[in-house]
């Protein structure tokens, strides 16, 4: 193991009004840190949600037609529970979303529409560490992303969005990315824990197709699971870990 993997994690920067996190699916920031997210809404800042897309591929025994609709209602609600009222959807392609420069001008739009100073997103490389492949998507929309909150601050990369009225934003100090296998820092999760189950739940329809277990225990155990074994890196208080960029 190295020393990246096993080391003391440190404490998230704190001093900070906006973030927005920017990911692939419906249930990506539930199953990744909504904790935390819990936590800075009660601190008083702003946290915005953008999704490339509506998951509309998500459910096996649901048309895509059918499904999007009902996923995005699902991601606003579990967004309320911890306290993010903003929830943008890029419409990207559920499945097939492509790293590129039309994604990371939708991204860089994003971050000059909401002036960050954190932007978060999911793991954006091959694994979640050892032979747990990832997904396509997040891979794209995870590189995408951390090329985004540079692009912002260029008024030359994507000169179209300043004609729009986007001015440009280089106010992005950091890019903490969840569900990295490679972590380096934490936000304590248990006061925003029974927030993040609610979260996860309201994510109902897709965890009912995936697992036959009962929807609130299955919620329950995974996020209280994670936040234990990532607290083994953080004093023992239960975390949700973040991989942090600095720019
Ligand atoms: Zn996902």
């Amino acid at each position: 193991m190295t020393e990246s993997s096993t080391g003391r994690l440190r404490p998230m920067p704190e001093d900070w009004r906006r973030a927005l996190a920017v990911v692939a699916h419906p249930d990506d920031l539930e199953y990744g840190c909504a904790a935390a997210v819990a936590a800075w809404t009660d601190a008083g800042r702003e946290v915005v949600y953008v999704l490339a897309t509506r998951g509309e591929a998500g459910i096996d025994t649901l048309d895509p037609a059918v499904c999007g609709p009902l996923r995005e209602r699902e991601q606003r609600a579990s967004a309320a529970a911890v306290g993010v009222s903003r929830v943008e959807f890029l419409d990207h392609r559920d499945g097939v979303i492509e790293y590129g420069t039309a994604l990371r001008r939708d991204i860089a739009a994003a971050v000059r529409r909401h002036r960050p100073e954190l932007v978060i997103t999911l793991n954006h490389r091959d694994t979640w560490g050892g032979v747990a492949w990832n997904t396509p998507d997040h891979v794209a929309v995870g590189r995408a992303t951390l090329d985004a909150a540079a692009d912002a601050g260029n008024r030359w990369i994507f000169p179209d969005l300043a004609e729009q009225g986007l001015e440009p934003w280089n106010g992005v100090r950091w890019v903490a990315v969840a569900g990295s296998a490679t972590p380096t820092h934490a936000v304590e999760a248990g006061p925003g824990l029974e927030r993040a189950v609610r979260s996860l739940l309201e994510h109902r329809t897709y965890i009912e197709a995936l697992t036959d277990e009962d929807p609130e225990t299955y919620a329950r155990e995974f996020l209280t699971s994670t936040a234990t074994a990532v607290g083994e890196r953080y004093g023992g208080k239960p975390a949700v870990a973040f991989e942090l960029f600095g720019r």
